[in-house]
């Protein structure tokens, strides 16, 4: 690479945030950063935006504009806030922005991204099972790429043959099964935070790790994967591989498995994300080494003790606003739980009660705009959290 590419970086202080400074970092010469966005860590902004030498740092909570101020008075970084001011950063031209904002929070942005011209680097997977369709619709429109970063997207991402798309008979996305694989559901019924939040093999933000505990997180994978690939949602399968090795596998239809590994360490699609169509040094990733690790082992996903996968894969055959509910009912549910005003169990039971409440897929009669994924989003919100108020769950 011989000219350094300007990127701006939203989700700046989270663990997809760490891992693309470690990237950035090590591969100096590759960008300059204009822009670095959180959410409220005031401290780790700062320190960040200083580190990644970058132009200007904002903080979307917009409570924080006054520390930030503080924090960074004397350097020569502009600072912002609030939630234009992230969009308005999302805007601006650089030659990638990187999308790694939690939850439904991150969709205006990216959009925002995308009608900018800019390359986007998603991370933030509910942007698409939300808005999906009209995102990727938007991203043709106006010729922009949408790279994943998530490490199964960017595992098929590297394996899929463009030319050959009519040659594709399916995708398998892996799931390590997170800390409940062996669990019953008896046992499941009597989860805490604390062993939701015991990944065995990644290390990630709090609401991705009981997304990943209760398989929501797979489920939202399996959408992100139609829309980023437009394969039929019955081109997409799950398969639970504990070790997390494989991230993603094309199969071809002359039998033709293409598989990509590596070592669950969030830096290796990071780096094959930022650097595409070339590759980038990730000195800081341990090298995989088969022989040692002796054996990969795969299973089934149970729908039955995660219903969460279920409901997803119902979301996604349903279409238009029920991938939205799903996300929005999910995410209300998580944040009961964590709250201590839910069970671990009834995660999956307020999400359900959400969708059937609010119609499925038909609760909005049209679906083709930003307005009208935010607004199934809103609805969504709105209902779960009656169906927590309420106790409407069991
Ligand atoms: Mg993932």
């Amino acid at each position: 690479m011989t000219t350094a590419r300007s990127i701006s970086i939203l989700g700046a202080t989270g663990s997809i945030g760490d891992s693309t400074s470690d990237i950035v970092l090590a591969n100096p010469d590759a960008f300059h950063v204009a822009a670095l966005v959180g959410y409220s860590n005031v401290e780790k902004l700062a320190e960040r935006a200083c580190m990644l030498n970058a132009k200007r740092a904002i903080i979307a909570d917009e409570r924080h504009y006054k520390s930030l101020k503080e924090a960074l008075s004397g350097h020569a970084i502009d600072v912002a806030a609030g939630r234009l001011a992230v969009i308005d950063c999302a805007s601006e031209p650089v030659d990638l922005v990187v999308c790694a904002m939690v939850g439904s929070p991150g969709i205006e942005p990216a959009m925002a991204a995308i009608t900018a011209g800019n390359t986007i680097a998603l991370a933030n997977k509910e942007a698409l099972v939300c808005a999906g369709a009209v995102m990727t619709k938007h991203a043709a429109e106006n010729g922009v790429r949408i790279l994943p970063l998530d490490s199964e997207h960017n595992a098929l991402f590297q394996v899929f043959e463009e030319p050959n798309r009519e040659s594709i008979e399916k995708l398998t996305v892996t799931a390590s099964g997170g800390p409940f694989r062996t669990w019953s559901t008896e046992q499941i019924k009597t989860a805490k935070l604390s062993d939701a939040l015991n990944h065995p093999n990644w290390t990630m933000g709090q609401k991705v790790t009981i997304d990943s505990a209760t398989l929501a997180n797979k489920g939202l994978e399996v959408i992100e994967a139609h829309h980023l690939f437009a394969m039929g949602p019955d081109q997409i399968d799950v398969v639970v591989h504990p070790q997390s090795i494989i991230h993603g596998m094309v199969h071809y239809k002359d039998g033709s498995v293409l598989a990509q590994l590596g070592m669950p360490d969030m830096r290796t699609p990071i780096a094959a994300a930022l650097a595409w169509p070339d590759r980038f040094e990730a000195p800081q990733v341990q090298r995989l080494d088969l022989a040692r690790l002796a054996n990969l082992t795969f299973e089934p996903p149970d729908l039955q003790r995660f219903p969460m996968l279920k409901l997803a894969f119902d979301a996604m055959r349903e279409g238009r606003a029920a991938p939205a509910l799903f996300n929005a009912a999910n995410e209300v549910a998580v944040r009961a739980f964590v709250d201590g005003r839910c069970a671990f169990h009834q995660i999956a039971t307020i999400v359900a009660k959400t969708i059937e409440d609010a119609g499925g897929g038909t609760a909005s009669s049209v679906f083709a705009t930003l307005e009208d994924v935010l607004a199934a989003d809103r609805l969504g919100q709105r209902i779960a959290n009656a169906v927590v108020k309420d106790r409407l769950y069991s």
